[in-house]
């Protein structure tokens, strides 16, 4: 599958040969996928993927999927300090602010992988071009998806960060107001309102995510929304008092991939659908049973064709939950993943389309320009070519489509298709979703044994549109 993340900038092509160690010895590499930002490293391999501890990059094999976001060995490239700043002169510093003085350029809202994404892309194409980047949480570079498999990896909160923001922006050679909420926005003007003042720009880029969706039972303080570091940072410290009674609402991509960490940390978990399977919106009925006798072992309770009625506080402490088939249960947290719908405030302001069904801001797919020629978006907030696409791995695509179009440098063909990888990370049965999973088809079994199921998806004429692949993990549901 082409994710456009293999279009590598001059130099940065991939060299996987052996390579000696500065003391002569056999030394393990690390090699970072370029869309979601997941590190191989050699030493450790991925066990989950089939790739024991020691697996070099050389002999991984061409369809290992990442097991954050599903793309494949290509979008990876060897982790270099200097992969980012490459691009930027050492006279730019001078130029950019002698050229900000005339130009505002350009202003990113958002310091999400999208808004990092965009300001790297725009660097890339222009050394000199004046970039501010306005963010309301610090901005730090951090892998997202790592929120859904932290436990099974092993990896503490504190550590989940990869790269401060401050860092980030002296790497990419840009202005950064962290902190800083964008409030409004004037077309006319070309000046957004933020809580750190008013800036101008020639172009604007909203990459300012989505929010969780709270259902209509839930106060906001009764449940937790695990959208960013911050509230799973908190979480972590509630679940830290042991195990506890969890209730997840919602079995989509994040909230089974949380039952099945927290559950790796001996928590017990309900999960709760309005379907009556767990990913019934991604996965066909067969491999959703899998998940489930995969999640056997766990202590995971599934429970669809549910809709919480009522949240209230229970005299012992926790919550009391009632159910609309009357059933009632005690759980000491809840977790809400339910879906994602992007703020509508700054785009209104902007006067820029805004699609309130599926809850994003309107772009071109090919440009990622919004109905204002000067306004862009991209990642969770962007609606393109009618759908909302919350996965990581169109960002970098993305990305790049805007620097192009702002610009003039750079590829400008990279159309954002429907067609993203997508990577279950359930650690119980890994499941890696390609091709395309929307409109007509039927999913078969293609096989079905102790190495897994295979899975594809058929069209009116039996041309397969899209595979499924469900294995066992090579080791234990924790090793990853
Ligand atoms: C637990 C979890 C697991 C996931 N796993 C996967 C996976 O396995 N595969 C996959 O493809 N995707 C996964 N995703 C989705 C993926 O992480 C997102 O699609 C992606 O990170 C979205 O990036 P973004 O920059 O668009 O949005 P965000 O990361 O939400 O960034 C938005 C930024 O905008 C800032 N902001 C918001 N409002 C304002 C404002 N008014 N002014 C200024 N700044 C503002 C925020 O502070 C933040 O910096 C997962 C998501 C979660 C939560």
């Amino acid at each position: 599958m082409n994710t456009g993340a293999r279009d590598a900038p001059a130099g940065a092509g991939i060299d996987d040969r052996p390579q000696p160690a500065a003391d002569g010895g056999d030394t393990f590499r690390q090699f970072i996928c370029r869309a979601c930002g997941y590190v191989y490293d050699e030493a450790t391999g991925d066990p989950d993927g089939g790739l024991p501890p020691g697996t070099r990059y050389a002999d991984i094999p061409d369809d290992w999927a990442c097991p954050l976001c599903g793309v494949t060995k290509a979008d990876f490239e060897p982790v270099q300090p200097t992969t980012a700043v490459r691009t930027v002169s050492t006279a730019a510093p001078v130029a950019r602010s002698d050229r900000r003085r005339h130009d505002p350029g350009v202003v990113i809202v958002g310091g999400g992988h999208a808004g990092w994404q965009v300001a790297q892309a725009l660097r890339a194409a222009d050394p000199a071009l004046p970039i501010t980047l306005v963010s309301a949480c610090s901005a730090d570079g951090y892998p997202k998806p790592v929120l859904s498999v932290a436990i099974a990896r092993a990896i503490e909160p504190d550590a989940i960060v990869r790269e401060p923001a401050a860092e980030l922006a002296r790497r990419c050679g840009i202005r950064l107001l962290a902190d800083a909420h964008v409030i409004r926005v004037d077309p006319v003007a070309h000046t957004v309102r933020s809580t750190r003042g008013t800036l101008r720009w020639r172009r604007l880029v909203f990459a300012h995510g989505a929010k969780p969706r709270l259902p209509a039972a839930f106060a906001p303080n009764q449940a937790w929304r695990i959208n960013d570091l911050v509230s799973y940072r908190r979480l972590r410290v509630a679940l830290a008092r042991g195990p506890q009674q969890v209730l997840i609402v919602g079995a989509g991509l994040i909230g089974s991939e949380l039952a099945n960490d927290l559950a790796l940390d001996g928590h017990s978990i309900r999960l709760l659908d309005l379907a009556s399977r767990p990913l019934a919106a991604l996965l066909p009925a067969v491999a959703s049973q899998h998940l489930l006798d995969a999640w056997s072992s766990l202590p995971i309770r599934f429970i669809g064709d549910a809709e919480v009625m009522s949240v209230d506080s229970a005299p012992a402490g926790g919550h009391t939950v009632r159910l609309a088939d009357g059933r009632t249960f005690t759980v000491d947290q809840i977790i809400v993943a339910t879906g994602l719908a992007a703020d509508d405030r700054l785009a209104r302001s902007a006067g820029v389309v805004f699609d309130d069904r599926q809850g994003g801001i309107v772009v071109d797919a090919r440009t990622m320009r919004t109905s204002d020629r000067d306004v862009f978006a991209l990642g969770d907030c962007a609606v393109a070519g009618g759908r909302a696409s919350r996965f990581i791995e169109p960002i970098t695509r993305q990305a790049r489509a805007i620097a192009a179009a702002i610009t003039g440098n750079g590829a400008d063909d990279d159309t954002v298709t429907p067609e993203v990888p997508i990577r279950i990370k359930t650690t119980a049965l890994p499941i890696s979703l390609h091709g395309r999973l929307d409109g007509d088809g039927n999913w078969r079994v293609d096989g079905d044994g102790a190495d897994g199921l295979r899975m594809v998806r058929v069209d009116h004429d039996g041309a397969i549109i899209a595979t499924l692949e469900a294995r066992p993990p090579a080791t234990s549901a924790r090793a990853a």
